[in-house]
């Protein structure tokens, strides 16, 4: 068992991540270890609430599913699919290509997605490893 138990970002910021501190995910409500060093163990939605990864990646795909919103993701660094940030996979890259075209000559890439649910979205952002904003295409392309 954990000595420390949080369940906000609140009560995160509250404590040193180290020794036996958990947190309790508010999607399945598993108690599970926070990380030590860079991953935290969880993600954080906008209510300051904790969620593992397993449930952050499942949330994701549900608000991928209703394609209505603009969304961000992260390119794989072969750039060949997109994830959300603890690598949850969420669709595959097609006609992926970069240009100089961004401010002071930095890379844009530009391309098309199809999620795990089949629909397709057209996505740009500052290339592999980079965060990149996707928004949904009506039809196929
Ligand atoms: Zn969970």
């Amino acid at each position: 068992m954990f000595t420390t138990l949080i369940r906000t970002q609140a009560e995160s910021r509250n404590l040193v991540h180290r020794g036996n501190v958990g947190f309790e995910c508010a999607s399945c409500w598993l108690h599970l270890p926070t990380g030590d060093g860079i991953g935290t163990g969880y993600g954080v939605d906008r209510a300051g609430r904790l969620h593992c990864y397993a449930c952050c990646t499942k949330l994701d795909l549900e608000a991928m599913r209703k394609h209505e919103e603009p969304f961000h993701c992260y390119v794989a660094q072969d750039g060949r699919s997109v994830s959300n940030w603890p690598g949850g996979r969420l669709g595959e890259i097609r006609n992926y290509g970069e240009s100089r075209a961004g401010w002071n000559g930095s890379t844009v890439a530009r391309f098309r997605v199809r999620d795990v649910h089949g629909r397709w979205w057209t996505g740009w952002g500052a290339g592999r490893g980079m965060v990149c904003t996707l928004r949904p295409m009506k039809g196929a392309p």
